[in-house]
């Protein structure tokens, strides 16, 4: 096996992911650290990297307190609805009332926020968002954390979390591997957080083949932020909660800006109006959750694919009207060119002038996320000063594995966060950090060296596996001695979406489906030791797998834990399809014990902070 050189790197905070979480945890590190050393290490480059790194025509949360518009508790009001009840109030109070400040800042930093000429204030796309003109939006983020953190380690997969020898629930640093060089590095730290993105391909897309890069989701996003503190053996929870959208067709194009400020609207393929149609229906299913306002988006959802099920599809967004306003018009593409330029080459490829003939909607694939509208994530300690008893064992944003610390999609039961929000929990986590380092003193974990160096052998074996492998076929990619990345992603991919409820299963399942689903996962475990990467990009390729298959895992754990149908059009459990608030009004949340494989679950409960 060829030797590869270990760089070691000692921190006082490392920060894993430089995306929105991870920029904002880097920036705040250094207020209120000035001494410490604060390494940010990122698999892409956080130039450009994360979700964001296209651009974003709207920063989505915003209250808008200095002008009135909102307080925090309206918001904590609106993402608990939506969530069909079950949020972490004391999270996302936190956030609410700190985001204002980071949006201010961005603004400081240079992003052009657009203004309404009549009032002087934000121009709002809708009550939580905002417009901006984001084609920048992340670079601009970007270089805040690069000037406060002490170094940025660019190109650098981190694969597992590394553990205190003294402490076995105590972090005490990352591995990972330089995808361009590939040196392996180990990182020391007294404290870490993770920023690492939520999951995107763990279920099956609805475009394959050539086309499976097309995804709502950033096809990036590869589960680390949920697959590193799972095998550190942190507390996940709402990890059944996964998200699905209703996006423009094949392009995925968001519909928030024409929803909201085009004013835009769905009906069936025969002009009808379909939603008020399955009201009744969906009380029956939910009860009076349907009947709050705004309607929560997984019960918009289910309406249109009922709508589907019964023959009257496709749901066209109805353009039409509204594009006859040129200035709406020009809103219309921006908002795509700024964020989401593949929409405008799909309608152009496909003879769509929106002025002329009103789109197709569609729902996507699950993904799994904790920023968005959903609530996946790490369990964390909540602010000293709000969060009850039960939300605190620690330090602010500290999941229940000592040291480790997370923000953005890596946290659960917060809903909502979105860029603004993700960027203020990655300065509040940043905040805890710095605490923690410094009351922590002089006491530091200790990294083992027989841990690095095993985990050393175990994150190049892929490559060898090829080296070795390849000699037993002369032609094309099927080895009866390794498995290839992208095929071990498709098999993931058909399980979940067959036995989890994906597209291909309505989003249905049910109790025998997800039994077998794990013992088909338990397989593909297996088989992921014989995984063959045939060079530094498919090595990268082969451990976003890794935490992909952890993730979907967990995913599957917890759909069989909860035996109710709680986010309809999100997804069902066919065994109990209706909505079951005397058992069900908690969190779900699950402990992976890496050494015996095994998955503990249990119940929290849900405080309602805000009246
Ligand atoms: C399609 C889409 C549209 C959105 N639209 C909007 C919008 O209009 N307005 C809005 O406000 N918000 C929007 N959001 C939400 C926003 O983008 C997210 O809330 C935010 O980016 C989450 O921050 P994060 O730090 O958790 O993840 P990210 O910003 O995705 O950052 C994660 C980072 O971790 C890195 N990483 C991943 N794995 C590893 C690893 N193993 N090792 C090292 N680095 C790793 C990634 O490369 C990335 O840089 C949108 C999100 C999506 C997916």
């Amino acid at each position: 096996m060829r030797r590869r050189k270990t760089v070691f790197v000692d921190a006082d905070i490392l920060v894993v992911g430089g995306g929105m979480g991870g920029c904002g945890a880097t920036y705040e590190s250094r207020y209120w650290g000035r001494d410490l050393k604060i390494v940010c290490v990122e698999k892409a480059n956080i130039e450009r990297s994360g979700a964001v790194a296209q651009g974003l025509y709207a920063i989505n949360c915003y209250m808008g307190m200095h002008w009135n518009e909102n307080q925090p508790e309206d918001h904590v009001r609106y993402a608990r609805n939506d969530l069909m009840g079950l949020v972490r109030e004391d999270l996302g109070y936190d956030i609410a009332r700190h985001v204002d400040a980071t949006v201010h800042k961005f603004e400081e930093w240079g992003l052009p926020i657009m203004r309404d000429p009549a009032t002087g204030r934000y121009q709002r796309e809708g009550k939580w968002q905002i417009m901006i003109h984001g084609e920048s939006y992340k670079p601009i983020v970007a270089e805040a954390a690069r000037k406060a953190a002490s170094e940025v380690y660019n190109r650098i997969m981190v694969t597992h979390l590394l553990m205190d020898d003294a402490r076995p629930n105590r972090v005490a640093g990352a591995v990972g591997f330089n995808v361009r060089t590939g040196e392996f590095y180990v990182f020391r730290a007294k404290a870490v957080i993770v920023a690492a993105g939520g999951a995107s391909h763990i279920f099956k897309p609805r475009a394959v083949g050539e086309g499976m890069g097309r995804t709502w989701y950033a096809p990036w996003s590869s589960a680390s932020a949920y697959a590193l503190p799972i095998l550190a053996g942190a507390k996940m929870t709402q990890m059944e909660n996964r998200i699905v959208l209703t996006r423009f067709k094949d392009g995925y194009g968001p519909v928030g800006a024409y929803f909201l400020h085009l004013k835009t609207y769905t009906q069936n393929a025969y002009g009808h109006d379909y939603e008020a149609f399955w009201r009744d229906s969906i009380e029956k299913m939910v009860g009076d959750y349907v009947n709050h306002h705004p309607v929560p988006t997984c019960l918009r959802n289910h309406a249109l694919l009922e709508e589907v099920k019964a023959g009257r599809g496709p749901i066209r967004m109805v353009t039409k009207e509204a594009f006859q306003d040129p200035h709406k018009e020009t809103v219309g593409w921006e908002n795509f060119l700024g964020m989401t330029i593949g929409q405008a080459v799909v309608w152009a490829s496909q003879n769509i002038d929106p002025k002329e003939i009103n789109p197709e909607l569609t729902t996507s694939e699950p993904y799994v996320m904790g920023s968005h509208a959903t609530c996946s994530g790490a369990w964390a300690s909540g602010p000293e000063d709000y969060a009850p008893a039960d939300y605190q064992w620690g330090y602010n944003r500290m999941m229940t594995v000592e040291g480790l610390f997370g923000a953005g999609d890596a946290i659960g039961g917060s809903a909502h966060k979105f860029s603004s929000g993700s960027f203020t929990e990655g300065r509040i986590a940043g905040k805890a950090a710095v605490r923690y380092v410094n009351e922590a003193g002089r006491e530091q974990p200790v990294v083992s060296e027989a841990e690095y160096e095993e985990l050393k052998k175990a994150v190049y074996k892929p490559l060898e596996n090829y080296r070795i492998g390849r000699n037993e076929i002369v032609a094309g990619t099927v080895s009866p001695s390794y498995l290839l990345p992208l095929h071990g992603l498709q098999r993931l991919e058909k399980i979940m979406d067959e036995y989890v409820g994906g597209i291909s299963a309505h989003y249905t399942t049910n109790e025998p489906l997800l039994t077998r689903g794990l013992e088909l996962l338990d397989m593909l475990k297996e088989d992921l030791a014989h995984l063959g990467a045939e060079d530094l990009h498919q090595l990268q390729r082969a451990w976003e797998l890794h935490h992909r298959v952890l993730a979907s895992e967990c995913v599957t754990q917890h759909t069989l834990f909860r035996t109710e149908t709680r986010w309809p059009g999100y997804y069902y459990r066919a065994d109990h399809p209706k909505l079951d608030d005397q058992d069900w009004h908690c969190f779900t949340l699950s402990r992976y014990d890496r050494h015996s494989g095994q998955w503990a679950m249990e119940k929290a409960p849900v405080y309602h902070i805000i009246d």
